[in-house]
């Protein structure tokens, strides 16, 4: 068969889906290339990550004879078959992206449920183990882990002692779940070579439980240098500005660095997007102590 495939919104992330379908159908001897308007195809894969105000959907080609489509930017439903979700991604498609570097996940789910996120909906409350790291890592150097919340699966230590002995450098690429944080799970990330950690602090009402666990990695975690152990912190959702600078200013005194992130930007009111400015352009934020003194004009 002739398969074509469209990352329809082709970012600097490769789309693992169409690695997975790759990968099958290179297994059962098809042809399988990147869709272009010349081609006669039996199958072409469309494939989008964003929904539409994020990425502007394409036209379906009329050079198949059967069109699927999948991922998030088209629904919730359509996870992969288990035969494809568990084969060995085909890293020939984005030979740049993943030079030396092994993408997937070990777990899926999240029992948070965050009003914003649809992980728990599409994957289920629970962070279930779904993969050994050997299923898709193959002696790669640097490994992007893509799971949604890997410490708050009760298989967490195993899975992070497999990422520990591959010696590969692992990127988080989620974050981490400072809220299921112990002293045993520290101790087991810090067995994990990473470059820099992240967390987030994205409503008040997780306060307490958010700052327990930072204190915690504080305490017992490997990265002590507050460049490298950053804490996102979602504004323009549900909190005020005095909401936004009172975690800014309490994640700053202790030793970590904020990093604001805006819900809905394009609506976002200045005073938000000056925050934003403020925080994440780290010149500026160490030179200016306080949002107040802030005057965007100066430099
Ligand atoms: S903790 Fe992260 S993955 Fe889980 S629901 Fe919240 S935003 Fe989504």
């Amino acid at each position: 068969m002739n398969i074509g495939l469209i990352d329809v919104d082709s970012h600097n992330f490769p789309n693992l889906a169409l690695m997975k379908i790759s990968a099958f159908h290179k297994s059962r001897g098809d042809h399988v290339e990147w869709w272009w308007g010349f081609g006669d195809y039996d199958i072409v894969y469309m494939s989008k990550v964003f929904d539409d105000t994020y990425s502007k959907d394409v036209d379906e080609p009329l050079n198949a004879r059967k069109i699927i489509k999948g991922g998030t930017g088209y629904g919730l439903n359509g996870n992969l078959p288990e035969e494809i979700e568990h084969i060995y991604p085909d890293y020939s498609l984005y030979p740049e992206l993943t030079k030396d570097t092994a993408y997937g996940f070990l777990t899926r789910g999240c029992p948070r449920h965050c009003s914003f996120c649809i992980v728990g909906d599409k994957e289920g409350l629970q962070s279930r183990k779904v993969a050994d790291l050997s299923e898709w890592w193959h002696g790669q150097r640097y490994i992007k882990l893509l799971d949604p919340n890997i410490t708050a699966c009760k298989d967490r230590l195993d899975l992070l002692r497999q990422l520990a002995d591959s010696g590969a450098w692992v990127d988080f690429t989620q974050g981490v779940d400072c809220r299921t944080l112990t002293k045993e799970i520290v101790l087991s990330l810090n067995a994990v070579k990473t470059k820099m950690i992240h967390f987030a602090w994205d409503f008040m009402e997780q306060s307490d439980a958010v700052v327990k666990g930072l204190e915690l990695y504080a305490q017992h975690g490997a990265i002590t240098d507050e460049r490298k152990r950053r804490v996102y912190v979602l504004t323009n959702y549900n909190t005020t500005q005095a909401e936004n600078l009172h975690r800014i200013y309490t994640l700053r005194n202790m030793g970590y660095d904020p990093y604001v992130m805006i819900y809905d930007k394009p609506h976002a009111p200045r005073e938000i997007r000056l925050l934003q400015r403020w925080v994440n352009n780290k010149i500026i934020f160490r030179k200016c102590e306080r949002f107040e003194d802030y005057d965007p004009k100066r430099r």
